[in-house]
């Protein structure tokens, strides 16, 4: 309805941490994760991790609890919220994986306010373990994208999102994330889009290196209380644009009414 849609990453940027290295740490696996780290993708990583922390007796209510306690700013949830209410169509992109994040959604209510979650599979099996699968099944073939993880290209589902909207008319995307990962997708937008790195983030340093190569309108954040602040205000931008140029809005005899409010006659 308000042709906007959010695009949120979630590590780092919807909680404040890494979810993975959350749930590795919290369930006491710091040094075998780094151990094993060198030799494998991250992705086939988590599931191995999941893999030991089941055989040594760690279950998946241990996991959900670790996941409950995730670190997030007090102003997201406000932020998500008023994003939705707004009338903005939000979705999540994210490198994690579909039963941390839904999880976490879950425990902080807030599992209708996203139309979509793109992420890695994860899904309890028979034995009761975590299995984590690659978004991308790199082991047949390769997403083909250099600046990305062998699992996971942003950048191509950003692309997908484009498409689908293309049909529905003019929309408007904002992105926001901190990582590496978030870079492709960024160079996806287009003018009248805006992106929201995170300062100080690897995406952020991406971005200033060579602002040219962004198309989309560019506002950093530092934390949840200036994410929620710019996005709300880049919602209202959008907003007032748009019934400025409407042709059949009352917006605008409105907002004359206020601003210009006819003068008094003075009779003479
Ligand atoms: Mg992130
Ligand atoms: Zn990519």
């Amino acid at each position: 309805m308000a042709g906007i849609v959010v695009v949120f990453d979630f590590d780092k940027t919807i909680i404040d941490c890494d979810s993975d290295n959350w749930v590795v740490d919290g369930l006491g696996a710091t040094d075998l994760f780094n151990e094993l780290l060198p030799t494998m993708p991250w992705n086939t990583l988590m599931d191995r991790m999941m893999k030991e922390l089941h055989s040594q007796g760690k279950t998946i209510d241990d996991i959900v609890e670790v996941l409950k306690r995730t670190p997030i700013h007090p102003r997201i949830i406000p932020a998500i919220q008023s994003a939705k209410a707004l009338g903005c169509d939000l979705r999540i992109v994210s490198d994690a994986n579909l039963f941390f994040i839904k999880t976490i959604l879950e425990h902080h209510g807030l599992t209708d306010s996203f139309s979509e979650i793109n992420t890695n599979p994860g899904f309890v099996d028979e034995q009761g373990r975590l299995r984590i699968f690659p978004f991308h099944d790199f082991t047949n073939s390769s997403h083909g994208c250099s600046l990305c993880p062998p699992n996971m290209c942003k950048g191509l589902i950003i692309e997908r999102i484009q498409a689908s909207l293309a049909t529905e008319g003019k929309k408007k995307l904002i992105y926001l994330g901190d990582g590496s990962g978030d870079y492709c997708p960024s160079l996806k937008l287009t003018e009248g889009d805006y992106v929201m790195p995170r300062k100080n983030f690897p995406v952020w340093d991406l971005i200033c290196r060579n602002p040219m190569l962004i198309k989309a309108k560019t506002h950093e954040w530092t934390d949840g209380e200036e994410m929620e602040r710019i996005l709300i205000q880049i919602i209202k931008t959008i907003f007032d644009a748009a019934q400025m140029f409407s042709p059949s809005s009352d917006y605008k005899l409105q907002t004359i009414s206020i601003v210009f409010p006819r003068p008094l006659s003075v009779p003479h």
